[in-house]
């Protein structure tokens, strides 16, 4: 390298790394987004190597004011709600054990169990549940539990592709809907023909942020997708294998980085706002602030 092309390097490195130096400061005055995460299981297999107050550091530390919590069996999000209730928002998953998951919508032995639990009135929703076919949504005992989320105006967190979303709305418009990783596989097109047929459907994005920022970049239909609903939108992180555990703060900060790529405002309605609205924002969480 000659001398002259030397300085030139080194001049425009100096640049750069002002330039850095610039965002990072401006990333550090706006402070890192506090993130309400709406997907989190705290499942039997995680109760040994985790307990309730590692968890509630690891929310900490990956910047989590405050979460959705449901588990199989249902033991363990109440574990979790005993050692924070400002932080936790308990949601009951219908399966008592994994055995439920495969045909607990016909099964009225599980709808009892739920209306039993949601007796002790701190449910804020029943799921996250799965639903594979609109003939499942359709059952007299999904009928029931529609009603009874109805009767105490809390949600229901279904795991399903759109059509079964639809069968819901179809039996009762009146009912609020957290679609999990807004249909895993559902592309922004169908995902903004359901937001827009159904006012009461939010969805959450966790398991989605490779189709929302492909190499990190946000995605031309996601932010298009975003600005048009952006009261709509929230994050998660879904700890369903101990494994996600071990990667908490990774599955946060994913979020974190297409968010950052969004209007601060739009970024802070879907990180935490939108939650809040529909699931309170806790005393002491910073987030009612
Ligand atoms: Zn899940």
């Amino acid at each position: 390298m000659g001398g002259a092309v030397k300085y030139l390097a080194v001049g425009f490195l100096a640049v750069a790394l002002a330039a850095m130096a610039f965002w990072e400061a401006g990333v550090a005055a706006e402070g890192r987004l506090p993130v309400f995460d709406t997907h989190v299981h705290y499942s039997q297999e995680a109760w040994q190597p985790f307990s309730p107050g590692a968890i509630l550091d690891k929310l900490t530390a990956a910047g989590v004011a405050r979460a959705l919590v449901s588990s199989t069996p249902d033991d363990g999000t109440l574990k979790l709600y005993r050692a924070d209730r400002e932080r936790i928002v308990p949601i009951l998953r219908p399966y008592r054990d994994r055995a439920d998951m495969d045909r607990w919508f016909r099964d009225r032995g599980v709808i009892d169990y739920v209306a039993g639990r949601l007796g002790r009135g701190v449910y804020r929703g029943i799921g996250e549940f799965h639903l594979l076919y609109e003939s499942e949504a359709r059952t007299p005992e999904i009928r029931r539990l529609i009603r009874m989320a109805v009767a105490r105006d809390i949600v229901l967190h279904v795991h399903s592709g759109a059509r079964p979303v639809r069968a819901l709305f179809a039996i009762e418009p009146k009912l609020k809907v957290l679609w999990a990783h807004a249909g895993m596989a559902a592309p922004p097109g169908m995902i903004r023909r359901l937001l827009e047929s159904y006012p009461l459907l939010w969805t959450e994005v966790s398991f989605r942020a490779d189709d929302i920022a492909p190499d990190g970049r946000l995605d031309p239909a996601w932010r298009k997708l975003f600005l048009d609903h952006p009261d709509r939108f929230m994050v998660g992180t879904d700890t369903y294998v101990n494994a996600r555990w071990d990667i908490y703060r990774g599955l946060v900060e994913e979020h974190r980085r297409w968010l950052a790529q969004l209007p601060r405002k739009v970024a802070k309605a879907i990180a935490h706002g939108n939650a809040v609205k529909l699931f309170g924002a806790g005393r002491g969480t910073g987030l009612g602030d």
